[in-house]
């Protein structure tokens, strides 16, 4: 049995770790936190970190033993800088309170890379965690939508940098951008997002604990993230009864499937196919041949396969990326963003006017 940490930090990641226990709640009343058992495999604990309480009391299947709250009047306004501080102040508590839970054999870290909390403390957290513990830590970043504004991306292309420097042994990308096209207003593209990457990880965790029929577990998974840039990306589909295997697969790999933009055939490094469901919908040969086209421009592919009785086929895939285009997009206009604060905040330096107003009372009084 494995023992797995998953921690979200900062709203995003208090979110997206709700829905994780959620799911492992089996969705039952909002009440399940206070006395229901999880229905994890493996011994699975999960901790919420945030600076704004209010982002940790909107939690409804965390228990609130796991929500640790760290003070700082109203969050830390989308400044890195003020994150960091606060983080570096409150570290000792933050794990102190991992360490009172036991080892783990694995660590999943969620967080947005553009918001304040998450995006300062996720590379710090980790940075100590690679320095204290031997087991491998993951993030799983996402991306923030590209209209959110010039500060939110320029946390984003800094967060990311942080975290590659931290020693993290993988960065696992959602990008709400490419996600966005589910539709919906902001709220519901955001828990259906939220949803998508609950349940890839759900299935990964499963996969990684499991009595497969063709084995893949932690030790394929770790091989899979230390290829390529130390960047990955998951993809998932569930079919129905009619759709043959192959085209399972190809879906799990196609955009509807993947959580951030990328052309796999051209740009993955490794991978990981686990195929799940009734034995009747699983023919090894077709599953054999359509990985064997996935490996040929890929490289090496692990194959994993879960007999699950009367389940439909799902397909879950781990891609680690040796390149990333869409990366490479968000950077230059991270750039921009980071130019544009830059000569704004030289142009309110220089910029006298304001006090020239101002100055035009200087020594008067009002008189009533
Ligand atoms: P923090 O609490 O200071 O770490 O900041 P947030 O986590 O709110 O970071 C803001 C970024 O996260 C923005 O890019 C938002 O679009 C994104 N975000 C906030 N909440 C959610 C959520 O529930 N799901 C997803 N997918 N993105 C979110």
């Amino acid at each position: 049995m494995l023992n797995i940490l998953i921690i979200g930090n900062g709203q995003c990641g208090n979110r997206i770790l709700d829905a994780i226990n959620r799911e492992a709640f089996g969705k039952k009343s909002r009440f399940a936190k206070f006395y229901s058992q999880q229905k994890y495999k493996s011994n699975v604990q999960t901790i919420a970190i945030n600076t704004a309480i209010n982002d940790l009391k909107e939690m409804k299947f965390t228990k609130a033993k796991d929500r640790i709250h760290i003070p700082h009047l109203h969050g830390v306004g989308a400044n890195r800088n003020v994150g960091k501080h606060v983080f570096e102040d409150n570290k000792a508590n933050i794990l102190k309170q991992v360490e009172e839970r036991g080892n783990f054999d694995v660590a999943f870290i969620l967080t947005s890379a553009s918001g304040g909390t998450g995006s300062s403390f996720t590379p710090l957290l980790v940075k100590e965690f690679k320095q204290k513990f031997d087991f491998p830590v993951y993030a799983l970043v996402v991306l923030p939508f590209r209209e959110e504004g010039t500060l939110y991306l320029q946390n984003a292309a800094f967060c990311l940098r942080d975290i590659r420097e931290s020693g993290a042994d993988g960065i696992i990308l959602a990008d709400n951008q490419f996600l966005k096209q589910m539709g919906g207003n902001v709220e519901s593209a955001y828990n259906g997002i939220n949803d998508m990457i609950a349940r890839r990880l759900l299935f990964l965790m499963d996969a990684l604990d499991s009595e497969m029929m063709m084995v893949t577990d932690l030790g394929d998974f770790k091989t899979v993230m230390s290829g390529g840039a130390g960047l990955a990306t998951i993809g998932f589909y569930e079919a129905d009864s009619e759709m043959p295997i192959k085209n399972a697969i190809r879906e799990s790999l196609s955009p509807s499937g993947l959580l951030f933009s990328t052309n796999v055939y051209e740009e993955a490094s490794r991978s990981m196919v686990i195929i799940k469901g009734d034995r009747k919908y699983l023919s090894i040969d077709d599953i054999s041949s359509e990985v064997e086209k996935l490996s040929s421009s890929v490289g090496h592919v692990f194959k994993g396969i879960i007999v699950r009785n009367e389940e439909l086929p799902q397909v879950l895939t781990v891609l680690t990326l040796e390149s990333a285009s869409e990366l490479e997009n968000l950077y230059s206009i991270a750039v921009d963003a980071i130019n544009y604060e830059k000569q704004k905040k030289d142009r309110v330096n220089n910029d006298k006017e304001v006090d020239r107003a101002f100055s035009q009372i200087d020594g008067m009084d009002p008189s009533y």
